[in-house]
């Protein structure tokens, strides 16, 4: 490794990182380099942000379904009482399963029962987030 950089020293233009598009510039090449680089930490930045937003809105999320737990049931996909019911608005409902995953909601309690159960086998996952 150290022989090739010390050969490339010596002979850039036989160094096929300073080559852009058939010509021979390095110039352009560290232009090229530095603002590929420099696109790389801008991605990183927005990811970050990204990241904490998506943080931020799953712990307020937890928060409010923490106030308005209702009732832990049987569920009726995996069969264990893991199933909790939230009254997360006057006329909403929402059932999600801790354990497998299946959700429903609606207007009424037994309508977000009714929903849940009709998921049966669908596969859902409350916990897959579609903005992944
Ligand atoms: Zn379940």
């Amino acid at each position: 490794m150290g022989e090739w950089s010390e050969y490339f020293e010596d002979f850039p233009e036989e160094n096929p990182a300073n080559w852009v598009n058939g010509r021979f510039d390095p110039a352009l090449r560290a232009q090229l380099n530095k603002e590929a680089f420099q696109q790389e930490v801008a991605n990183a930045e927005v990811n970050e942000l990204i990241a904490k937003a998506k943080q931020l809105r799953r712990e307020k999320s937890l928060a409010r379904k923490a106030k308005s737990l209702l009732v832990t049931e049987d569920c009726p996909q995996c069969g264990l009482t893991e199933l909790n019911t939230y009254k997360l608005e006057d006329d909403f409902y929402l059932c999600e399963c801790q354990d497998c995953g299946i959700y429903g909601a609606g207007p009424t309690q037994a309508e977000a029962l009714e929903s849940t159960a009709a998921a049966l086998g669908e596969g859902l996952d409350w916990r897959e987030e579609a903005l992944d």
